[in-house]
């Protein structure tokens, strides 16, 4: 998804002079240097009680960084400690997730057949069919 993202702001002649999209090759702790007090959006987005832990997120914020992300790992104590005026989480709650499987109930095609939104975001970023 980030790839076809990625394909789209970079044909965007609006967007294309302020966001781009990059992969890191061998990303190390002499990158991270200075890529992380360079940083102003942090996104740390996993399903909520999937991700163990996650330090990256810690690095990001104490350099100036904005989280945007999901209420997991890491996220949920910082989320705790900087309160919702200083982090943009979206997404279920870990309890929600969790019960979602012990029910059987996870489908994420349901989502994109249901919601249209979802669809017609989807859609625009992979293209047609
Ligand atoms: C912090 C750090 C990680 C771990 O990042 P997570 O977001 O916790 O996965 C990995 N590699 C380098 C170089 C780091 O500085």
């Amino acid at each position: 998804m980030i790839l076809c993202l990625r394909q789209i702001i970079d044909n965007d002649p609006e967007v294309n002079p302020y966001l781009k999209v990059v992969m890191v090759a061998n990303y190390n702790v002499t990158l991270a240097e200075k890529l992380i007090p360079a940083c102003d959006i942090s996104e740390q987005i996993s399903l909520a009680s999937k991700e163990a832990s996650g330090t990256g997120n810690m690095k990001f914020m104490l350099n100036g960084a904005v989280t945007l992300g999901t209420d997991d790992g890491a996220n949920v104590e910082i989320h705790h400690l900087v309160g919702d005026e200083n982090i943009y989480i979206f997404g279920d709650s870990s309890e929600t997730v969790i019960n979602r499987y012990r029910e059987g109930r996870y489908c994420p095609r349901d989502y994109y057949d249901s919601n249209p939104a979802i669809r017609e975001a989807v859609d625009f970023i992979t293209g047609p069919a």
